[in-house]
């Protein structure tokens, strides 16, 4: 089963606790044993599992990625969001999660974050479940 997840994001940098949209989409699946994919067809966004409890934990994240790669810097792609595609690159275009008991499988401390880094735009999270 094959689902994609539409998103608006609000700020240029911004992570978006996207675990309970992904949920619904197992839930509706039926897939109680399996794998789910979370996929993000974007070159300046990504995906990663971290701590949702403490909503500092994600802002940490953001601003500890900026003093290493600043939004503004030496770069030579034209466009002014080389800093983007780089954190993209870093935390990277997908996840994968065990799905048990028609539930995801993630750690107490766990969710999964929409990660965007040249926003606000429109995104898409594509989204595979196989059982
Ligand atoms: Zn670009």
């Amino acid at each position: 089963m094959f689902v994609t997840i539409n998103i608006s994001t609000k700020s240029p940098e911004e992570f978006i606790d996207i675990t309970s949209l992904v949920e619904g989409k197992v839930r509706a699946s039926g897939v109680k044993e399996g794998l789910i994919t979370v996929f993000i067809p974007h070159t300046t966004a990504s995906v990663t599992i971290n701590e949702n409890a403490d909503p500092s934990v994600a802002k940490d994240i953001i601003s500890n990625l900026d003093k290493v790669i600043p939004p503004r810097g030496n770069y030579s792609h034209m466009e002014g969001n080389s800093h983007a595609h780089i954190k993209s690159s870093l935390i990277g275009s997908s996840r994968q999660i065990i799905i048990q008991n028609g539930r995801l499988k993630l750690g107490t401390w766990q969710g999964i974050y929409f990660c965007e880094f040249d926003g606000p735009r429109k995104r898409e999270v594509w989204v595979k479940i196989s059982d």
